[in-house]
């Protein structure tokens, strides 16, 4: 296949049309910068929606999928598997939790927070309650269960029924949630960060109201970091910024960087829930994945996470500036390597104008854009991205507003 045409026109004429895709087609990925099939280099500031936090072709992750491609692929958690124990231990050293579970995907993760939850509910304390509270613009994924929980109309309209057992409170407000737990509530889901909700973050004292709430009504406290774990915030994991932790939490996305993995974290107390055949995944935590996975979390915490702690500030100043300077900038918000910005006009043809210039960013609502970088981006990066970025606001100003 050669051309970006081509590649489109067999993408329309053969897949399920269920993603409102970019006319770009990536070839080749080093570092922040991708290429399209007929050789143009784009700045990519999302980082394939926030999960390739080393950048694309790192050497680490690509020594650690050769020596492995050519050790084992797939055996099944039939047996004991080497780099899967030695992930959990490096994920439970660096954590709150005790025990870990694999498996592929940030929705299967959730799907297993819940399942730990409920069953922790009725094994653990011997009570009937089954009931999560998770928040309104939250999202945590696209199986029946995970439409469910996300706190959004969009993603359920005409899935429905919807699995019960799932009511919404205000993102960052206690006394909606107080108002609507039951009887029947076991557990908060919550992201640190609503990332695809808008990139909407909490006051600082939210998580300690929150833990406290828990701790009134005996509720499981579940952070769901599949879109800001592993770095993405300037913490390996978000809730490090509160100081409170959860009693489950989910990652994804970056674990991986770029292979599927997602994972389940809970504290030994709720996680003696589980006996064998309560939960499984055929390729869950499989050697392949889990050996590169241990490089992932190795990188971005020796060398990644320096690098957000030096360059985020440098790109925060950048973006905080633009509400002052461009008039259809109304407001930044976000934290470490993660952004979004409310713009006075569409976010999808701002997106498009910036692809065409060669910055990839993306919109998380109808006028909302979202940066994600590499978290090993550098400083003449940012300015290159910055400069793009304020061109196509530039010419967006110049517009009619909307
Ligand atoms: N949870 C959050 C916070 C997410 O951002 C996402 C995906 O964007 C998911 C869950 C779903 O993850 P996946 O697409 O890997 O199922």
């Amino acid at each position: 296949m050669t051309s970006t045409a081509e590649i489109i026109e067999l993408s329309k004429k053969y897949l399920l049309n269920t993603y409102n895709r970019l006319p770009m087609a990536p070839v080749k990925g080093r570092g922040c910068w991708l290429w399209d099939a007929e050789g143009k280099k784009y700045l990519d500031f999302f980082s394939g929606i926030a999960v390739c936090n080393l950048g694309h072709s790192d050497p680490r992750v690509l020594r650690a999928i050769a020596v492995q491609a050519r050790k084992l692929l797939h055996t099944s958690n039939v047996f004991y598997l080497d780099h899967q124990a030695e992930l959990a231990q490096w994920l439970v050293e660096h954590s709150f939790a005790d025990k870990v579970f694999f498996c592929n995907s940030g929705a299967e993760a959730n799907e297993g927070a819940v399942k730990l939850a409920r069953k922790y509910a009725r094994k653990i304390l011997g009570q009937d309650r089954y009931e999560v509270i998770t928040m309104n613009r939250s999202f945590h994924g696209r199986t029946l269960g995970m439409i469910s929980a996300t706190g959004q109309e969009k993603v359920q309209k005409g899935f429905e029924p919807l699995l019960p057992g799932f009511r919404y409170a205000d993102f960052g407000d206690l006394s909606s949630l107080e108002k609507i737990l039951s009887p029947q509530t076991i557990a908060i889901m919550v992201e640190p960060v609503q990332g695809e909700g808008g990139v909407r973050l909490p006051s600082p004292d939210y998580f300690k109201g929150l833990r406290d709430l828990c701790h009134r009504h005996k509720l499981l406290l579940i952070y769901d970091e599949v879109q800001v774990g592993i770095g993405r915030t300037g913490k390996m994991f978000a809730y490090e910024h509160s100081g409170i932790a959860p009693d489950i939490m989910t990652l994804a996305k970056a674990l991986g960087n770029g292979l599927p993995i997602g994972a389940l974290l809970a504290r030994d107390f709720v996680a003696s829930a589980f006996l064998p055949g309560d939960h499984a995944s055929t390729f869950g935590g499989n050697p392949f994945v889990t050996a590169v996975a241990l490089e992932v979390v190795k990188a971005v915490s020796g060398e990644a996470l320096p690098n957000v702690g030096e360059i985020s500030p440098y790109l925060e100043r950048l973006l905080r500036q633009l509400p002052g300077d461009y008039s259809i900038v109304q407001e930044v918000r976000g934290v470490g390597l993660l952004w979004g910005i409310d713009l006075a006009c569409e976010a999808r043809p701002f997106v498009e104008r910036c692809l065409k210039k060669g910055l990839l960013i993306n919109a998380v609502g109808p006028q909302t854009i979202r940066m994600a970088p590499s978290l090993l981006i550098r400083k003449k990066e940012i300015d290159f991205g910055i400069k793009i970025l304020k061109e196509a606001l530039n010419e967006e100003g110049s517009q009619k507003p909307l």
